[in-house]
């Protein structure tokens, strides 16, 4: 049995029990118990003589157990107490629980024990209520008293004791495989504790600076792994692809000629955008480049122009869309704009090809079949994951664009890196990521920000409403719709991190009552993710075609979508999302030259939080908002849903970009020359394989 092992599958029978629940953790090896981190520690450091034992204070005695009984009560809520004497060389002093009469039969007369908790006030002989205890053992070893316990995330039926016997037993258990894996240069030169110090320190620390030492560790660890196998992913990236080097120069007039035309100048973020991405393709050497930026920050005329720059080379691109009506929308969008420019445009969704010789409206456009040979005068390709079915082959094929790339799963874009083979390869994502973080998680990947709106948007108008003017707030959307002929969306509560049948529940709910209750007279639909794919994009194009006037939905309402008509967009508990995923929904709206709004709502009345959500009244920039949320809420959930595409550190934090510099200086110094280490790189390859950071 090795760490690796299924938890499910493991020799000990309470584990192999346990595996179902421990799931629920995220723990599904016996290594990722091993990195079930505590979140906080309890200190019970402090071990007194029990005459000293002081009213109201955290300690821990230690003696031998001289008394043990139930005493059985007649009231309804207290059946019985536990009343356990403990003596010491100094005193004695009573430990008491309430209604677990099991316990007595733990503490056997004359025993030793180890007891922490909370010395009673009021006594006259001092009492601990309800404390943590252990026998002790002859090595006087304690794990759940006596130092500092770690207090771990738990869940039904699996307890932060639980899982600290199951932890404490596997570091003795597999303790040969608990191996140094870092040069020890970089241990020396950052004094960093070894690796099996410091995964014992983490669970079992001697001390808070002990504790440290190894949170630290670990976490240069976690992200040195991530940094070193984006590293190994971009190095064969780099071998196993070839790029076409498209000419820039050359056809700079023809570029300028078509950003001149277009009715609005480019921002200067969208232009360093632009050249680093026309550098990038001037080499042979394959891009791969991350195009980061705020919704409506015209991501789109930037693929667009890049695209338009490998037709001019006589090369095809493809556009790839995660949904087929934003393949739709961009087919609209690039056939109006280059083919005056005689460029020539398909649309691949679901097995359909539609030509841009065709009226998109027409029913001429259904039922043909993609063939290779349709695609011989095509120089531009968009469309949905249809695009990556294995019977459509490109030639001359030099530049693949993924937009909203978050949205792909895994497998998806594991098909998309072998579509996007020999090409140059463009990923554009509106998830507002701090750019610390981004370089680290996205490290195979170069990145250019559009961190910059054109000039003519508005602000969303972004108000925090206080609960008692609810019904006032859904007078003025019944007001905005009927009198502005506006369109508003109404986010449901999100409930679970992915979109589970209780999310959907509560939403379906929510839209009943909205419907009969609130809005009787507006028309209202609903969306959420169990939805099939082709009621949601009905139930999306009625939207737009405003076919109704509310659209109900869960968190998880589709991306990049444009319905222009929309000027409203209310989210409730709004406290349950990070920022940028707050600004992320708001941008729904906004997408006129009307007046926009967001209004949020929350279910606590903490003043942290609504501080927090505050900053969205007055904040109107992604990654700002990013950054933000980063420093207020740690490294945590940043993006908290499935939709982000990669898991969450376990130890680390973004929030250290000193840690993030060193880190990247250190990986640079060891990397190609991994075979000096081969444990490290069994983990990268591990770290690979889990596909922990998005690709
Ligand atoms: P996103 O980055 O979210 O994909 P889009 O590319 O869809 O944003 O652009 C949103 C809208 O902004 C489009 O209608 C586009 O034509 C427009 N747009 C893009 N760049 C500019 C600009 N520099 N100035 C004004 N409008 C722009
Ligand atoms: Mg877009």
């Amino acid at each position: 049995m090795t760490l690796q092992t299924p938890v499910s599958l493991s020799k000990i029978r309470i584990l192999k029990n346990y595996s179902k629940k421990l799931q629920k953790l995220n723990i599904n090896t016996l290594e990722d118990l091993l990195y079930h981190i505590p979140h906080r520690y309890e200190d019970y450091s402090n071990t007194s003589p029990i005459d000293q034992v002081q009213p109201g204070q955290k300690v821990t005695i230690q003696g031998e157990i001289t008394n043990a009984k139930n005493q059985y009560l007649r009231s309804k809520r207290i059946k019985a107490i536990q009343k356990v004497t403990i003596t010491d060389d100094t005193g004695s002093i009573d430990l008491t629980w309430f209604n677990q009469p099991y316990l007595i039969k733990q503490l056997p007369l004359n025993a030793r024990i180890s007891a922490s908790g909370r010395a009673g006030k009021s006594a006259s002989k001092p009492t601990l209520m309800s404390p943590q205890f252990e026998i002790l053992s002859d090595s006087n070893n304690t794990i759940h008293t006596s130092r500092l316990i770690p207090i771990y995330h738990e869940t039904k039926g699996v307890t932060s004791k639980w899982l600290r016997r199951q932890i404490h037993q596997l570091l003795e258990r597999h303790k040969d495989e608990i191996a140094e894996h870092l040069p020890i240069e970089i241990i020396k030169k950052f004094d960093y504790p070894t690796f099996p110090e410091a995964v014992r320190q983490i669970h079992f620390p001697k001390s808070l600076e002990s504790m440290i030492k190894a949170k630290q560790r670990l976490s240069f660890d976690e992200l040195f792994l991530i940094q070193l196998s984006n590293l190994k992913k971009r190095s064969q990236w780099l071998e196993n692809n070839k790029g076409i080097p498209l000419n820039f120069p050359k056809y700079k007039t023809q570029i300028n000629k078509l950003i001149n035309s277009l009715p609005f100048t480019l921002t200067n973020a969208q232009q360093i955008a632009l050249q680093e991405i026309t550098s990038d393709l001037s080499l042979q050497k394959p891009m791969n480049r991350l195009l980061q930026g705020d919704v409506g920050s015209g991501k789109t005329i930037v693929a667009a122009i890049s695209m338009y720059l490998a037709h001019l080379n006589g090369y095809k691109s493809i556009l790839l869309t995660p949904t087929q009506i934003l393949a739709t929308q961009h087919y609209k969008t690039i056939s109006r704009l280059l083919s005056p420019l005689g460029t020539k445009t398909d649309l691949i969704t679901g097995n359909r090809k539609i030509s841009n010789q065709q009226n998109l409206n027409s029913s001429a456009v259904v039922g043909l079949q993609p063939a290779p040979e349709q695609f011989l005068n095509t120089d531009i390709i968009i469309g949905t994951h249809a695009l990556l079915s294995e019977k459509i082959k490109i030639d001359n094929l030099a530049l693949t664009v993924i937009d909203e790339q978050q949205r792909f799963g895994v497998e998806q874009r594991s098909l998309i890196r072998e579509k996007g083979k020999n090409t140059h390869l463009l990923t554009m994502t509106a998830t507002p990521i701090p750019r610390t973080m981004a370089l680290t998680l996205f490290g195979d990947l170069d990145l250019s920000v559009i961190d910059e709106m054109p000039k003519n948007r508005k602000k969303i108008k972004t108000w925090l409403v206080p609960q008692e003017k609810r019904k006032s707030a859904y007078q003025w959307i019944k007001n905005q719709i009927k009198q502005n002929k506006t369109q508003a969306f109404i986010i449901c509560p999100f409930i679970e991190p992915s979109e589970s049948l209780q999310t959907i529940k509560a939403a379906s709910k929510e839209f009943e009552l909205l419907k009969k209750e609130i809005f009787p007279d507006l028309r209202l639909n609903l969306l959420h993710g169990r939805q099939k794919p082709k009621e949601k994009e009905v139930i999306m194009q009625d939207f737009k075609n405003k076919k109704f006037d509310i659209l109900v939905a869960t968190p998880i309402v589709e991306v990049g979508i444009d319905i222009p008509h929309a000027t409203i967009i209310m989210i409730e508990a709004s406290e349950r999302f990070g920022l940028p995923q707050i600004h992320q929904l708001r941008g729904r709206v906004g997408r006129n030259d009307k007046d926009s709004y967001c209004l949020l709502f929350t279910e606590t009345q903490n003043s942290e939080t609504s501080q927090r959500l505050k900053f969205l009244e007055t904040n109107h920039s992604g990654s700002k908002l990013a950054e933000l949320d980063l420093k207020l809420r740690g490294s945590g959930d940043i993006f908290g849903t499935a939709q982000s595409g990669f898991s969450k550190l376990k130890i680390a934090s973004f929030s250290e970009p000193e840690l993030i510099r060193s880190i990247k200086q250190e990986a640079k110094k060891i990397f190609p020359n991994l075979d000096k280490h081969p444990l490290l790189q069994e983990k990268i390859n591990a770290l690979i394989q889990a596909k922990i950071s998005p690709d």
